[in-house]
């Protein structure tokens, strides 16, 4: 216990505890660092969707240790598609993993279907990183290219034949 009153809250420049972080004081100083930084980096407003929780997510989750967030882009453009999504917000989140030292620490999962196409950042301490598709199908990748491709090849595919 520090003498002068203190919280990581102070040292968090573009969050509040009023976004949906589920328990602001339940999550872990080392997201919200990272969180923080990311969205300095990427200097576009981020929504937080949720962040601590005791169900909801899968077991063991990050979520239920405060070590995760769910979040996307305030974009300008509510109807953000699938190949814009990856080639604007994916690639500017995996440039500021690399760029702040991050990209072997954390868990970065990618949701390009969500209503608002977005993410999963967690601070597990090494990498991990998975999409998940249309059907709710988890799919691992490790680098950008792949990604895209992978992401790109089964959505045309579904818009081909639906
Ligand atoms: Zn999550």
């Amino acid at each position: 216990m520090g003498v002068v009153a203190m919280d990581i809250w102070k040292l968090i420049n573009h969050f509040s505890k009023n976004a949906n972080w589920g328990d602001p004081n339940k999550m872990a100083g080392t997201l919200l660092l990272a969180m923080d930084a990311i969205r300095e980096y990427c200097n576009m407003p981020i929504v937080i969707n949720c962040g601590y929780a005791t169900s909801g997510h899968v077991t063991h989750s990050y979520h239920y240790k405060g070590m995760a967030c769910d979040w996307h882009f305030e974009s300008s453009n509510p109807k953000l598609s699938v190949p814009e999504f990856l080639s604007t917000h994916v690639k500017i989140v995996v440039d500021a993993l690399d760029d702040l030292q991050l990209d072997e620490f954390v868990g970065l999962g990618i949701y390009p279907y969500w209503h608002r196409p977005g993410f999963h950042l967690d601070v597990r301490g090494y990498r991990a990183r998975w999409w998940r598709d249309g059907k709710g199908i988890y799919h691992p990748w490790s680098h950008l290219t792949e990604l895209t491709h992978a992401i790109l090849s089964q959505h045309s595919a579904q818009n081909t034949t639906t």
